[in-house]
């Protein structure tokens, strides 16, 4: 294997994902909804396929999401972008993640990054050679300590690479933390990847603030997100950067040789989702809300300490009040004592251990049917 790769584990998603099939378990691990996005969108796919919309697209994507992206960026937060030169489509959200650190990290720059992290971010800092800068979200209730943000910066640090809404933690970071990063950014010159993919998952009055909606912000911020999570179509794997022409051009210049472009009949598809479904992905909010509060109750009953979540598809439980010590040894053993999978929040950390501040974290996922949600919590309540 080469260096580049070295240390990364296998990602903790397929592995999870593998055991839950292999023991016949409810599958609380992988956050994927188990009800698909709208039919309208999917019979505009089956359109576009049936129409010959099959070859290349252009590498910066289909000119009517490109479009489509600019306009809800307009809709929702007020952003006007260039489609032509302000909006890159990509291979989900994870190919942008990649693209935006291949095309902007040097090898020895330091990237300040939220911990837990989603674990690509760790596989892709490391591809492109950077350094990661963690600073932690701490249990209970995982909110951004400004102060450790500010020590993690040092004479090297070049890049923030942000999430919010936040997985694992489920944190909407305030527009007070955010302008906080934003200080910091302006003050150290540094650009901001922000990972926003759950950017309409919000609950309760927790509203999500796009950082590059901040004074002094859109000039050095590379937004990302995907119609994966809002339109509940993680398979089509269809992302989207949007920022300044410099950052998005950076993209550009990696994805080109990544993948040279995405897939052409989804695109149009993702286009009609954004312009004609447009409340969408807010009643999806609403439904998962209702799924977060049935999760949690049903978290609590067993005994297990949760925070409810502010956005995501995820609640975030401390299993030491059921006596555990370490997470990972937890959700190994789950699918035995209870026929369930959930995912262990130290793998997402610097310090994979039980002794490290994600050790006794389990994250579950309620982006599930009701019904689905409820037997696993059956089954937690009766395993031994
Ligand atoms: N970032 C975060 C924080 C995620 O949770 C996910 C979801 N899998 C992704 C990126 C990847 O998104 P996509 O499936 O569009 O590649
Ligand atoms: N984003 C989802 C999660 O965190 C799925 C990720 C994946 O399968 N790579 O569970």
């Amino acid at each position: 294997l080469a260096s580049r790769l070295q240390g990364i584990a296998p990602t903790v998603f397929s592995q999870m994902s593998a055991l839950a099939a292999r023991t016949g378990s409810v599958n609380l691990g992988q956050g994927f909804p188990d009800v698909d996005g709208p039919p309208d969108v999917i019979a505009r796919a089956v359109a576009a396929l049936e129409s010959g919309q099959n070859q290349y697209a252009p590498g910066t994507g289909v000119p009517a999401l490109r479009q489509a992206v600019a306009r809800h960026q307009r809709r929702h937060y007020g952003l006007d972008l260039d489609p032509d030169a302000q909006v890159c489509v990509t291979t989900g959200a994870t190919e942008a993640v990649a693209a935006a650190l291949l095309g902007l990290v040097n090898p020895g720059d330091e990237v300040v990054v939220l911990e837990p992290y989603y674990d690509s971010y760790v596989a892709m800092i490391q591809m492109a050679g950077g350094v990661r800068r963690p600073v932690t979200l701490r249990a209970p209730d995982f909110r951004l300590d400004v102060d450790e943000l500010r020590a993690a910066v040092t004479p090297r640090t070049r890049f923030v690479l942000l999430n919010s809404p936040h997985n694992p933690t489920g944190t909407v970071l305030t527009r007070e933390e955010l302008t906080a990063v934003a200080e910091v950014a302006v003050e150290h010159d540094l650009v901001v990847i922000t990972d926003e993919v759950y950017e309409h998952l919000t609950f309760d009055d927790h509203e999500h603030v796009p950082l590059a909606t901040l004074p002094g912000m859109f000039e050095r911020t590379l937004t990302l997100s995907s119609a994966g999570k809002s339109y509940s179509f993680t398979g089509w794997k269809v992302g989207w950067a949007t920022g300044p022409a410099d950052l998005v051009g950076a993209v550009l210049a990696a994805k080109q040789w990544l993948t040279f472009t995405s897939g052409s009949p989804l695109q149009p598809a993702v286009a009609h989702a954004l312009d004609e479904e447009p409340d969408w992905p807010a009643a999806l909010a609403r439904d998962l809300q209702a799924r977060r509060d049935l999760l949690c109750a049903g978290l609590a009953d067993v005994g297990l300490d949760v925070r409810v979540p502010e956005g995501t598809y995820f609640a975030t439980s401390d299993i030491s009040s059921l006596g555990w010590e370490d997470g990972l040894s937890f959700c190994l053993a789950l699918p035995e004592r209870a026929g369930v999978v959930a995912i262990p929040s130290q793998v997402f950390h610097d310090d994979p251990t039980g002794a490290g501040p994600g050790g006794q974290l389990v994250r579950w996922a309620f982006c599930k049917e009701p019904g689905v949600i409820r037997d696993g919590l059956a089954r937690l309540a009766s395993a031994d």
